[in-house]
């Protein structure tokens, strides 16, 4: 199975924003094309992860982007999602999966317990976008330690199950040494694998030629080592991105030694086979079948 498990719908139009009742189609609008392309495209499993802090469940929560609150509301998210679920399910597939995108900081993750009860989340993504409590012009070291520090603390809250983009960091910064850097990532796979929280592989960076940055092709294989499950994400903030980047992380994962992709249904973990990657053609075969 092939899935992707981290796109956003298209922004809700300024015009719309306070008038709520008109949310809710204008998501289902967007995710209907959406769902009409990953079918084409043969995607398994396809989820909706909207910032939180667009979402009306979190006003303010995340202070930088205090003023994008308001971009969502947050039921005619959910039933839009609920929505386009039902609509796929009797076109036979995909299946589709309800989450948020979360920025890892205190007042988010207070809210998640919450969310859970109220809404049939199926899982949700931890991000860091920026590094909470870290002073600008800190050095590269500190900034590496903090992210990944607050990638543990995030794992060892128990409410996230798989975590964005976590080689974000290394187009941002400076090269630091190699062997402290391993030591950071190991202690972080370490911890994801204890926990059973997935690791997102990110179509971003396959999209920007940057693979072996992000993804990072060392925390990939440390996050293998220490157990750690996959989920795959395009990231899609438009219908163009959807998709596009995942057999390429489906590759990677492959040659890395994964052989299945995290799924979750509220919350609970379903390991399925990875698609196998096509093979190339044998070269031998066809020249024998060719007489040369
Ligand atoms: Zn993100
Ligand atoms: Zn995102």
């Amino acid at each position: 199975m092939l899935t992707d498990y981290h796109t956003h719908p298209e922004r809700v139009p300024k015009g719309l924003v306070g008038h709520w009742k008109a949310h809710q189609e204008h998501f289902v609008g967007s995710m209907r094309t959406y769902v009409a392309r990953a079918r084409e495209l043969g995607i398994g499993e396809l989820g909706f992860s909207e910032h939180i802090y667009r979402l009306t469940l979190a006003p303010g929560a995340v202070p930088w982007e205090a003023e994008r609150t308001g971009q969502g509301d947050i039921g005619g998210y959910v039933e839009a999602v609920e929505q386009v679920k039902a609509e796929s399910a009797a076109e036979g597939a995909p299946v589709i999966r309800l989450s948020m995108e979360v920025d890892i900081v205190p007042s988010t993750v207070s809210i998640l317990q919450e969310a859970l009860r109220l809404y049939p989340f199926d899982y949700f993504l931890g991000s860091v976008h920026r590094i909470p409590d870290v002073a600008d012009g800190i050095g590269a070291e500190e900034a590496y330690r903090a992210y990944y520090g607050a990638i543990r603390w995030a794992v060892g809250s128990g409410l996230f199950h798989s975590i964005a983009h976590p080689d974000r960091i290394h187009r941002k910064l400076d090269p630091i040494s190699p062997r402290r850097l391993e030591g950071m990532m190991a202690e972080t796979a370490a911890a994801m694998g204890a926990a059973g929280v997935c690791m997102e592989l990110s179509a971003n960076g396959v999209r920007r030629g940057l693979v072996g940055i992000d993804p990072n092709q060392e925390f990939v294989r440390l996050c293998f080592e220490h157990g750690v499950g996959i989920t795959f994400g395009s990231d899609a903030h438009k219908l163009d991105d959807l998709g596009v980047g995942i057999s390429e992380l489906r590759d990677l994962a492959w040659e890395t030694g994964y052989r299945e992709v995290a799924t979750f249904e509220r919350g609970r973990r379903i390991d399925r086979p990875l698609l196998e990657p096509e093979r190339e053609p044998d070269a031998d075969a066809e020249a024998v079948a060719a007489g040369v």
